[in-house]
């Protein structure tokens, strides 16, 4: 698909690009309503990997004959199209990994390695989930940092007077995520990382939930780590990315040893591979690295714009729709949200996804009769127990946006809990 297939299409006339769509699920139309956890994927993505599969199939890097070459042609092309799509300044910043998680583990590992020492701080956030918290655990007990958690304010925004607070000259980094994935709260990243800098602190993006939905410009936002996942962007699993600044990416030993990360290798001493490849051990998932391109390909020419504007108005129309259902309580959204912008670094916002809880109802319960009805929606804690615990609840039910999501099927989801809430 080239920029004009999709180019000028309102985002829902995009839905014919996924046949997943088109499925019905207990006799209804699928209504799918989950895309926090992962998107569905277009056709142009899964075609460019099957071709690549069945015609060009060859291990990169390693290989002097042709087809390897192709394939390596393939995977180099795709870290340049993520190198755009994130705005970094150079591919060596590009690394790719298994996902989201895995880019913040390596930077747990490498960055404390090369940076902290015992007593150092890490500030964390009460809305992380639990990818960006867990590995800094394991750090801590390791290593003897400590973690400091910035808190969430009763609204659903980072409370960034008390973040101030927890900044001093111990803080070696601050781990933020860009958009809540139970909440949709927009973090100001660019002001956040002015106040990491402005202590002499790095600051690493979980770009997870932001990747699908806002622009990304890491030179803009002036961030120093920045993590996504490609199958919550309409790409494949198995990939995602990392990026990183060149001078810190230098210092940080690899994560993972093997083939393609070295230099030279002896049974007394081994050199490292130049960026990005030190970082990337083993063979690659290069067909999934195509596949993520692809789908970087499809949102871009949707354009990000019209992604914006057609998911904030799915929003808005839903809080607008579920707030009529009687005992429902949503979370976050203290006020009607401001429309996100390609300014949201600096100015925040609300993202497409509302979590919610109704009545007494548990919110497995509301989640399992939903499915019944075709729509499917998350429940539980959404990997973020510690926001559960600040807003005093287990888990919640979350309806979270992609571009091919309708205001009809809004109007299904709000039908379906208003049934379910009449049996109890
Ligand atoms: N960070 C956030 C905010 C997420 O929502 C998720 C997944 O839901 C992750 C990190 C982890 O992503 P992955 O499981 O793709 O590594």
């Amino acid at each position: 698909m080239t920029h004009s297939d999709t180019c000028g299409r309102g985002p829902a006339s995009l839905r014919a690009d996924f046949p997943i769509l088109a499925r019905s699920v207990y006799g209804h139309p699928l209504v799918y309503l989950d895309n926090g956890a992962t998107t569905q994927k277009p056709r142009c993505v899964v075609d460019a990997m099957t071709d690549e599969y069945l015609n060009v199939n060859a291990n990169v890097h390693r290989g002097v004959h042709y087809l390897s070459q192709q394939a390596t042609d393939l995977m180099e092309q795709a870290r340049e199209r993520v190198r755009r799509f994130v705005r970094a300044a150079k591919v060596e910043e590009v690394v790719f990994t298994r996902g989201t998680t895995e880019s913040i583990n390596l930077v747990a590992s490498s960055y404390t390695q090369a940076f902290l020492r015992e007593g150092d701080e890490v500030v964390l956030t009460q809305m992380e989930h639990h990818s960006n918290i867990v590995p800094w655990q394991l750090m801590r007990d390791r290593y003897g940092i400590r973690l400091r958690v910035c808190p969430v304010t009763d609204d659903g925004r980072l409370d960034l007077d008390a973040l101030a607070g927890l900044l001093g000259e111990r803080t070696r980094l601050v781990c933020v995520t860009a958009v809540s994935n139970v909440l949709g709260t927009v973090n100001p990243v660019a002001r956040i990382a002015r106040m990491a800098h402005a202590c002499g602190a790095h600051i690493l993006v979980d770009a997870a939930q932001a990747a699908p939905h806002l622009p990304i410009d890491v030179q803009a936002m002036d961030c120093d780590f920045l993590a996504l996942s490609g199958h919550k962007v309409y790409g494949p699993t198995g990939i995602g990315v990392l990026y990183g600044r060149e001078e810190l990416l230098e210092q940080m030993p690899p994560y993972m040893g093997g083939g393609e990360m070295i230099g030279t290798v002896s049974f007394e001493h081994t050199t490292f591979n130049r960026l990005p490849y030190k970082f990337e051990a083993g063979t690659p998932d290069y067909v999934a690295a195509t596949g993520l391109a692809r789908a970087m390909d499809y949102v871009e020419a949707a354009g990000m714009e019209a992604i914006m504007e057609h998911e904030h108005d799915l929003t808005l129309y839903a809080l607008q729709r579920l707030r009529q259902v009687e005992g429902m309580r949503i979370f976050g959204y203290g006020s009607l949200p401001a429309a996100p912008t390609a300014a949201w670094p600096e100015t925040g916002g609300a993202g497409s996804v509302v979590s919610f809880l109704v009545g007494g109802i548990h919110h497995l319960d509301m989640g399992t009769l939903l499915d019944r009805l075709g729509i499917a929606v998350r429940t539980g804690h959404h990997c973020a127990e510690p926001l559960m615990r600040r807003l005093g609840v287990e888990g919640t039910v979350r309806a979270s946006f992609a571009l091919y999501n309708t205001r009809s099927e809004v109007d299904t989801l709000a039908a379906g809990i208003e049934r379910v809430a009449r049996m109890f």
